[in-house]
């Protein structure tokens, strides 16, 4: 099957939440686009997460402003699949033309006109713009750290989908955001002897006087800041809507049978050694987690609103045994370990992108999404233009922003002078003279037959 379009405005690759989005502002705004996603809408969200997957904020906070879950509790936390549906039906809702089961295999700038070229699985289509929709999370990065260990399973956390696809033995984590945390959990919860490696990391409550941290974070602006606090740039987030909603609490974690060490550095003969950084590490997720409980406290006073004060969210427990006595190696054999899940973040994949729109370490160059390369997008990325960016609500903020930047060129593009306009006015009435000289012979054709 080939594609029925050769030529369009706008061609939109990926159908995540963020071609969806952009799908929805394109067409109210009038611009002839085509969405190409090489898998199934909201692919990601079906079968590159975990099985147990629920989204990390509550629906009424994630999901787009046109659709709400209208058959979950609005503080409901809702599944992977249930949001992949979600997204099907908003599709379906805004008639998004969409293609699935094509995957765009390059993409080179026109020479000596405007556009692009773009090879796709099902042939060549043309277009004056891009936007590139294939998400924040492409590629699963491992370290080179990882051992080379035989008999040692290891996968990324992109790859993890329960507990029973591991073999017998106890797991190692490495990485303790939202990811590793949630799996390090589910492990231990089956019965796993788990280590958890933690590093750097924010740690808001899930709530505060009856406010979800996604609430927070809105009325406190943290979802609109435009860049992250400085040294604190690639510091990841631990938060879980698992088992309807908790804060994530380290000192619980090991409470719960969880073995906490610092930040993996190296592996060597089967022996893991970790940083002496636990405890500043959960010290430093402390300091965010309480600073974001005294502004709720303060946003509450300045604007006089009568929420429950919550004096036990300020509880600390009592430091584990493996924050007082941090093990800094582990003999992996010895231990009992025969898995390590490297929940260690991603990386983007543009190798299809031929254009000139990245920096000398390949990342993205743009303001808000217009890249430098004129008539190429980016959209979905981390901080894009906020630190919403890459959330399902964030992305359709963005999306709108592109949608105007691309009308705005095509208003640009379709100014004539004056010159032109006269012109234009000439064809224009030829047209009509040819148009009323064919419905005259017609009619007198008609007398003749
Ligand atoms: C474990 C995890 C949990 C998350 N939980 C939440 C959450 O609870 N709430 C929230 O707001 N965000 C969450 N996120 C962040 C973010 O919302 C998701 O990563 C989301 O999938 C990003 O959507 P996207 O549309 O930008 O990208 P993706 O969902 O990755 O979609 C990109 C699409 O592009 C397609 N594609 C890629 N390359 C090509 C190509 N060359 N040709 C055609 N198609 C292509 C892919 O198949 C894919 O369908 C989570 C992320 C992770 C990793």
């Amino acid at each position: 099957m080939t594609l029925e379009t050769t030529t369009i405005d706008t061609l939109v690759v990926g159908a995540g939440q963020a071609g969806v989005a952009m799908s929805e502002h394109l067409g109210k705004l009038g611009v002839p686009h085509l969405v190409l996603e090489r898998d199934r809408i909201a692919e990601r969200w079906r079968t590159g997460r975990w099985d147990s997957l629920v989204a990390n904020g509550p629906v009424w906070h994630d999901r787009f402003p046109g659709m709400a879950f209208d058959d979950l509790d609005p503080d409901a936390f809702a599944s992977k699949e249930r949001v992949a549906d979600y997204f099907v039906d908003y599709a379906k809702q805004i008639n998004a033309p969409i293609r699935t089961g094509v995957e765009v295999k390059s993409v080179e700038r026109k020479s000596g006109e405007a556009g692009f070229v773009i090879e796709t699985s099902e042939g060549t289509i043309e277009a004056r713009r891009v936007v590139v929709a294939t998400g924040p999370f492409q590629r699963p990065v491992i370290p080179p750290i990882a051992p080379q260990t035989e008999g040692l399973h290891q996968i990324h956390s992109a790859d993890y989908k329960n507990p029973q696809q591991l073999p017998a033995g106890a797991v190692l984590v490495v990485g303790a955001g939202s990811s590793g945390v949630q799996i390090a959990d589910e492990l231990q919860r089956s019965g796993r002897q788990v280590y958890l490696s933690v590093g750097a990391h924010d740690r808001p409550p899930r709530a505060y006087r009856n406010r979800d941290f996604c609430w927070w974070l809105g009325v406190l602006g943290e979802w609109d800041a435009e860049v992250a606090r400085p040294g604190r740039e690639h510091v990841t987030i631990a938060v879980s809507g698992a088992r309807g909603g908790q804060t994530v609490d380290f000192r619980l974690l090991a409470q719960q049978g969880v073995t906490l060490v610092g930040l993996t550095k190296a592996f060597d003969n089967g022996v893991a050694t970790f940083q002496a950084d636990l405890v500043e590490n959960i010290a430093r997720g402390d300091e965010n987690y309480l600073s974001l409980l005294d502004a709720a406290d303060a946003y509450i006073e300045r604007n006089g609103l009568d929420l429950p004060e919550e004096p036990e969210a300020r509880r600390v427990y009592p430091d584990p045994v493996c924050m007082t006595q941090p093990i800094l190696k582990l003999d992996l054999a010895q231990a009992g370990v025969t898995s390590i899940i490297w929940a260690t973040g991603y990386a983007v994949d543009y190798n299809w992108l031929h254009v000139n729109a990245f920096d000398e370490k390949g990342k993205p160059k743009h303001q808000r999404g217009v890249s430098s390369e004129p008539g190429i997008y980016f959209l979905g990325l981390p901080w894009l233009s906020r630190r919403g960016s890459s959330f399902i609500w964030g992305v359709w903020h963005d999306a709108k922003h592109v949608a105007d930047h691309i009308v705005t060129q095509r208003k640009y593009l379709a100014y004539q002078d004056a010159t032109q306009r006269e012109a234009q006015v000439l064809r224009d009435e030829a047209t009509q003279r040819e148009a009323t000289q064919r419905e005259a012979r017609a009619l007198s054709g008609v007398g003749v037959n």
